[in-house]
């Protein structure tokens, strides 16, 4: 599964109804070594342009790091997923193959204007180096979260408060309202079906689509919306950022939102055992050479 080599447009699919309704903004491949929601998107507007289905509104599917993408790494120059800071999206040039692409994917945004839509939401498409079941990132901010509760996958709040310079911080901050969508592992089959199975529920959710108008019922949302996993909300407890000169090795082995106690051994850090000091859920524990952080630690919230 990859788009190496591949000359993908930057805009993968707009699709619109008849009536002015919401806009769907979904970004896909931010991080060149995750095509899988760039996969679901071509997917979607291929049955989206067989069926011809009703919306209300519009969708439109974009590409991130394009340049990464076609040679399957994470970046190039820096991460496009922390480049998202005022400071350099307001910046007049942009020196780094991520700034030149973030400018790129601004002007796309900017031609669907927010007067020209009832409201307008953001959806970005990513994938982990752990396995995971999908999981919904969100900032806690004007009504990110009560959207983010319509859809079957666990809820983490907090990330890209954390994390700066994150897209869907950036979208926020401008006044639209979504989250970020880590579907599974990189290479897992499962995180394409994911992606696409929550892209059709947000289309169903803001756009109004009805399902059953497409030509056969999506089963990758029949196969999650089945699925009999208790959804939780959590927030992060923990960051544990590295620096440059780290060498970090996580323990193998760790899924996403596996349970933790106090005193287990999590990673070694320049030849040190580092250790738990929570009896919670381990986060985002890092499988790849490039990142900034080797885990998180997150906690479930009660009562959502
Ligand atoms: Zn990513």
């Amino acid at each position: 599964m990859n788009l190496q080599n591949e000359q993908i447009p930057r805009i993968i699919g707009v699709y619109s109804g008849s009536k002015k309704g919401p806009l769907l903004f979904v970004t896909a491949g931010v991080h060149g070594n995750e095509p899988s929601g760039v996969l679901a998107l071509q997917k979607m507007f291929s049955e989206l342009q067989h069926a011809k289905p009703y919306i209300s509104g519009t969708i439109v599917g974009v590409l991130g790091n394009r340049a990464a993408l076609q040679t399957g790494q994470r970046f190039i120059d820096e991460d496009l997923n922390r480049a998202w800071t005022e400071k350099k999206v307001t910046a007049e040039s942009a020196p780094t193959s991520e700034q030149q692409e973030m400018k790129e994917i601004i002007a796309v945004l900017e031609r669907f204007p927010e007067e020209a839509y009832t409201k307008r939401y953001f959806l970005d498409c990513h994938t982990t180096s752990a396995e995971t079941l999908p999981f919904i990132s969100v900032q806690n901010v004007g009504d990110n979260d009560a959207w983010a509760h319509h859809f079957p996958v666990h809820i983490v709040r907090g990330f890209s408060d954390l994390v700066y310079g994150c897209i869907d911080h950036y979208f926020s901050r401008i006044g639209i309202t979504g989250f970020v969508l880590e579907a599974g592992q990189h290479d897992s089959v499962d995180s394409a079906a994911n992606h696409e199975a929550i892209l059709w529920l947000a289309l169903q959710e803001a756009c109004g689509l009805n399902l059953h108008t497409l030509i056969s019922y999506p089963k990758c949302v029949q196969t999650l919306t089945k699925s009999n996993t208790t959804w939780k909300t959590f927030e992060i407890a923990y960051r544990h950022e590295l620096k440059k000169e780290d060498t970090f090795e996580m323990q193998p082995g760790f899924k996403n939102f596996q349970k933790i106690e106090k005193d287990q051994l999590l990673a070694l850090q320049n030849g040190k055992e580092v250790r738990s000091l929570w009896n919670a859920c381990i986060y985002m524990p890092l499988y790849q050479s490039q990142g900034n952080d080797g885990f998180f630690v997150v906690k479930e919230v009660n009562g959502k």
